[in-house]
């Protein structure tokens, strides 16, 4: 049985008071067994944030392939592993649009975070020009297939997708549950073309895309979605608490 995950991404955004106060009241909730819950602070506050949670897990936004050496301002795969931090989000459309990260880069990124025991979120989703040309499932197919070309079929098994619209990022649209559905049935069927069936079935699938209290429930219960990454709603403790127990 695949995991149930609600995962907050928080951004550049928040201080070292923001990050307290979250995990302050995180730590006093009791999530329920079936849901994995995962926050994803900058990257100066995963240390502290690592240390304080203890219902939830703590992941990195973003890492480069190589584990040390002259790379400015980057942190390795081994540097999250060295303080216990399993999680990385990969591909944001973020990085791909304003950091000109492109597949091939992104393939480097998840298997290195494989290669160090870390499990990435490995990000694809169309914009809104893709959809509009009615070819957004090339753009994902694509986006897929390279971001999982450098892994073995059996590390396939240990990565999580999260499917973002782009044009449901930070907006308020939201993909309707069913066109959500749609293209994660099609990953799902797509990974079980590269890798099979078995280990298609076995990953989760994540929406992201403008998921709030109100749309959460809805999208959650659609048969390929299984659980949502959050960013806006994240920075709301109320809110994202609320998401979690859509997800449960
Ligand atoms: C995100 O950035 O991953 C995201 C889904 O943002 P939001 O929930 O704010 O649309």
């Amino acid at each position: 049985m695949r995991g149930l995950i609600v995962a907050g991404n928080w951004k550049m955004n928040g201080n070292q008071q923001f990050v307290d106060d979250m995990l302050f009241s995180l730590n006093k909730v009791e999530f329920s067994e079936s849901v994995e819950v995962i926050v994803f602070p900058p990257s100066v506050y995963l240390h502290a944030a690592r240390q304080q949670a203890k219902t939830v897990k703590v992941g990195a936004q973003n890492i480069f392939f190589e584990s040390s050496g002259a790379y400015t301002g980057e942190i390795s795969p081994s540097m999250l592993s060295d303080i216990d931090c399993r999680y990385v989000i990969l591909g944001h459309s973020e990085r791909r649009a304003i950091f000109s990260e492109d597949d091939d880069l992104i393939a480097k990124k998840v298997v290195a975070s494989i290669e160090n025991d870390l499990v990435p979120i490995l990000c694809v989703g169309e914009t809104l020009e893709d959809r509009e040309s009615g070819r957004f499932f090339e753009v994902i197919a694509r986006q897929v297939k390279i971001g999982l070309s450098l892994l073995q079929a059996e590390q396939v098994a240990r990565v999580i997708v999260a499917y973002e619209p782009v044009w449901a990022i930070g907006t308020g649209k939201t993909a309707s549950p069913l066109q959500a559905q749609e293209v994660h049935g099609l990953i799902r069927r797509l990974v079980a073309e590269l890798v099979g069936e078995q280990i298609s079935e076995s990953i989760s699938i994540l929406y992201g895309g403008s998921v709030n209290a109100a749309n959460a429930k809805e999208l959650f219960s659609q048969p390929d979605i299984d659980g949502g990454l959050v960013g806006g709603a994240s920075l709301k403790v109320d809110e994202f608490l609320a998401i979690c127990s859509a997800a449960a």
